[in-house]
């Protein structure tokens, strides 16, 4: 349904973040302590190679302009319903891709972050990152995102490459696991959604709100507007890789979700992504 070598766009709607500044993740021992334990090997190479050449990334606004929310429309099937998921257990429980998720260790799941090209002119940036990762995904759930030091050659964990590109990450969850330039963030927005740099504000939001964005995507989580479920007012087509189980009904406020008419849902999670989050990863330690 979607070509392997399909960008997603992440569309941008430059409101207002309001995103709550948490404490900063990890104590350093932690890291060092739960670094040398991580070690994950996906099994499921079908998935694997599906993702390898997916990319999860933001592009030009504008696709967010040609968005209309229009109950006229009737609700067509976003997927062939031959590929809907199979409800089990998980039917009243996001949209999240399985094999992706991180492995626990000892009752959290720490996921290491680096930075391939940390630099002193971007220190409030990279702290805005950590931030925005933290008081979303990691403060409602068991997720612990740990490190966000230079990235070694051998780093595993996410990856981050700061580029004045469309962000994105390559894979979903584990996925990225030590992918060099696995995420890859923008802060100065000179060439692309130039929009984002009119001033310190506007770049300020956008660096955070698409940090959450592509967080959830790190986490495993797919665009919610791609379940085969998604009403027919959303009319945007289905971006890159699907998720296998829907955690929660289809949720229009999503930080997933391209068609929430509020970009990124300012950087805050929906009741429904806490509520995924949780269902993979568990309730905050
Ligand atoms: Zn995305």
């Amino acid at each position: 349904m979607i070509s392997t070598s399909t960008r997603i766009s992440c569309i941008v709607l430059f409101v207002i973040s309001t995103i709550s500044s948490t404490a900063l993740a990890g104590d350093p021992s932690a890291i060092l302590e739960g670094h040398a334990r991580i070690t994950f090997e996906n099994t499921d190479k079908s998935a694997q190679s599906r993702d390898e050449a997916n990319e999860f990334g933001t592009e030009d606004p504008s696709v967010f302009s040609q968005f209309r929310l229009n109950p006229e429309i009737s609700a067509p099937s976003r997927h062939d319903n031959n590929a809907a998921p199979q409800y089990g257990d998980l039917e009243n429980f996001g949209y999240f891709l399985t094999p992706s998720m991180w492995p626990a260790s000892r009752g959290t799941t720490i996921v290491f972050v680096c930075w391939e090209n940390a630099s002193p002119r971007f220190v409030r940036e990279m702290e805005w990152v950590q931030r925005a990762a933290s008081s979303s995904w990691q403060e409602h759930s068991g997720l612990a995102f740990r490190g966000w030091r230079g990235c070694a050659e051998t780093s595993d964990g996410i990856r981050i490459l700061i580029e004045d590109t469309g962000p994105h990450v390559k894979q979903l969850g584990a996925f990225l696991n030590g992918r060099p330039a696995g995420m890859v963030l923008n802060f100065t927005f000179q060439n692309w959604s130039p929009s984002c740099a009119r001033n310190e504000s506007a770049r300020e939001r956008c660096i955070r709100s698409i940090a959450v964005h592509e967080f959830g995507h790190a986490t495993g989580f797919a665009h919610e507007h791609n379940r085969w479920d998604t009403p027919g007012e959303c009319t945007l087509e289905p971006q890159g890789t699907d998720g296998d189980v829907m955690l929660t009904p289809y949720d229009a406020s999503s930080v997933m979700n391209y068609c929430n008419p509020v970009y990124n849902n300012n950087g805050s999670l929906s009741l429904l992504d806490v509520a995924s989050v949780q269902a993979v990863y568990g309730k905050p330690q």
